[in-house]
């Protein structure tokens, strides 16, 4: 199929509005991505043709519905290229899969361990962990990154010993953009015999992922920020790691047999799936990943890096714009400022003309210390933007800059 960005772009409706009396410009793909109509579609038949509860009754309609469920399942596996479909844990988003980790590496871990975080990470890669670190006594290092915004590798290999236990890496920075060399870093982890958890959030819309060949230990992702619904996600575990964490709520769907004695919990992938799920949720995450196989991840990378080849020029043409993260490995996303003006004010200004970027910290506060700056203006491309939304940004921000300054 002929990638045709304006053909793509009539499956969004919501690309069709108007903001402000101006065209929508939608920049904020990196915070939740557009649906597609297939997507919502396959919402909507859910709840006007077969809603009903999944593994629990004998009904047609429980079993229609179980059936759908479980062939998204089978689609994420196979769209990750993982081995089983029972590695594949849905949960509600990529911080409730960390959490789940995290919370069940507290009987994993002691006093004096070490886990190992990067300095380019989303709040909600960072937090949990911390919290583990109060529950056990082990100690959280944090792997540096250069003024390029690049992790440093061979501070990296300085930290781990044979004291580490896990290592927890984006694969993508949802605030610069850099992706992340998370071959090698699963890789040297694995000399020192740590588990690796990536945090694709930012990267599954971008790249597709083969889990069994980076061989992975935990790879979690939301569907939201790739065409599929809010509140839904994935956590993806080797079946030998899922088996060792205990559970992570207590309920419906996850127990094998139930007295006040003693429970016994479910095998995977239901262990960790108590009550009852997201189910519209699931499925459309399933057409999600279908639409965008369709499309297919070649295309969509080779577009979105002449997005961002022409915005990253057009924008450095700017007097005082200072672009943060520009290394040479990045994903669509452009985070700047400029001089002497306040990104929420830039922000602001855009809005007016109708286009959507976000302003602030971006859930990475240490990376905004880093640079020692308040917070950037990020705008970040799907392969729905078109070179004429990025003149659009281009020509605000300049207004913008004449308005403010
Ligand atoms: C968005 C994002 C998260 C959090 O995802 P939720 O869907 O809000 O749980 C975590 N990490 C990165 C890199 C992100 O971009």
């Amino acid at each position: 199929m002929a990638f045709n960005v304006h053909d793509i772009r009539k499956d969004f409706p919501i690309l069709q509005r108007e903001v402000n009396g101006k065209p929508l410009v939608y920049l904020d793909n990196a915070a939740t991505s557009q649906k597609p109509q297939q997507v919502i579609d396959s919402i909507v038949n859910y709840y006007s043709g077969f809603n009903a509860n999944i593994h629990r009754g004998v009904h047609t309609l429980s079993q229609e519905a179980t059936d759908a469920y479980e062939v998204a399942r089978k689609t994420i596996q196979k769209h990750f290229n993982i081995a089983n479909s029972h590695e594949v844990i849905f949960t509600s988003g990529t911080t409730h899969s960390i959490n789940i980790v995290a919370q069940g590496y507290t009987a994993l871990l002691q006093q004096g361990d070490e886990i190992i975080v990067s300095a380019m990470e989303h709040h909600s890669n960072i937090v949990p962990w911390q919290m583990l670190c109060e529950r056990t006594g082990a100690i959280l290092k944090v792997i540096p990154m250069n003024e390029q915004g690049v992790l440093v590798l061979s501070e990296y290999e300085k930290l781990l010993s044979e004291k580490t236990q896990l290592v927890f890496v984006n694969h993508i920075s949802n605030a610069l953009g850099t992706i992340n060399p998370i071959s090698e870093i699963i890789d040297k982890a694995h000399s020192v015999d740590a588990a690796v958890l990536i945090d694709g959030a930012q990267s599954c819309s971008h790249i597709k992922p083969d889990l069994q060949k980076l061989d992975v230990d935990f790879y979690v992702t939301s569907a939201h920020k790739m065409c599929g619904p809010t509140g839904v996600g994935m956590l993806y575990g080797k079946e030998e790691w899922l088996k060792k964490l205990p559970p992570y709520q207590g309920g419906g769907e996850m127990i094998k047999e139930v007295t006040f004695e003693k429970t016994t919990y479910a095998d995977l992938p239901h262990k960790f799936e108590a009550g009852t799920p997201n189910i519209s949720g699931g499925i459309a995450f399933g057409a999600a990943l279908e639409y965008l196989n369709n499309i297919g991840f070649e295309a969509i990378a080779n577009y979105e890096q002449e997005l961002l080849d022409y915005a990253t020029h057009e924008l450095l043409g700017i007097d005082g714009l200072t672009i943060y993260g520009t290394g040479p490995d990045k994903t669509s996303v452009i985070s700047f400022n400029l001089e002497g003006i306040h990104p929420y004010d830039i922000g602001t200004i855009v809005d007016k003309l109708g286009i959507a970027v976000r302003t602030g910290h971006h859930c990475a506060q240490p990376i905004m210390d880093f640079y020692n700056i308040p917070g950037t203006v990020r705008a970040s491309f799907a392969f729905y933007n078109t070179m004429q939304e990025v003149d659009a940004l281009v020509n605000a921000v300049r207004k913008a800059q004449m308005m403010l300054s």
